[in-house]
């Protein structure tokens, strides 16, 4: 191989080394790995207005184009609960841990520990949070539908609580 020639392919190489690292190919962040590293994305309380008593939400992924549906870890402190609320597109549970409680409109309230996955089929009204005196934490799925991921209803009363 003459000189010239190892020159021209010692350039062409360097070139498309340094396309691929400063010139990304459109699409390009849809093909690779994507790491979203644990701390990027800050805790939020439960809003009051959809929460009774304490519990703590850690976004995980939001719903994009790929995936309809978010995934978020929320966290219940002993005896708080989510108010009563639908998911347009439905909802599963994954338990992480602790013990936790759950019901559906018009049926009794069941007991959900960790492993137990839950789902909560479109447009049926349900709740779900910790146990009265253990704290309970689940990864969230929830499918959204024109931009929606939940409609929110009346608090869970003390007494609706404690039927359990
Ligand atoms: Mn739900």
């Amino acid at each position: 191989m003459n000189t010239s020639l190892k020159t021209a392919l010692c350039a062409v190489a360097l070139h498309a080394t340094s396309a691929t690292a400063a010139e990304p190919q459109v699409g390009a962040v849809d093909s690779a790995q994507q790491i979203t590293r644990a701390g990027a994305q800050a805790s939020v309380p439960g809003p009051a207005d959809f929460f009774t008593g304490r519990a703590r939400i850690d976004p995980v992924w939001p719903a994009d184009k790929n995936i309809n549906a978010s995934g978020g870890l929320v966290t219940f402190e002993p005896g708080a609960r989510s108010a009563w609320h639908t998911h347009p597109a439905g909802q599963r549970l994954v338990v992480v841990s602790g013990v936790g409680l759950t019901q559906e409109w018009g049926k009794p309230i069941q007991e959900i520990r960790p492993g137990d996955v839950v789902w909560c089929p479109p447009g049926v009204k349900h709740w779900h949070g910790a146990a009265p005196t253990t704290a309970m934490t689940h990864l969230a799925i929830s499918g959204t539908r024109d931009g929606s991921a939940v409609t929110w209803m009346e608090k869970v009363s003390d007494e609706q609580y404690h039927a359990h």
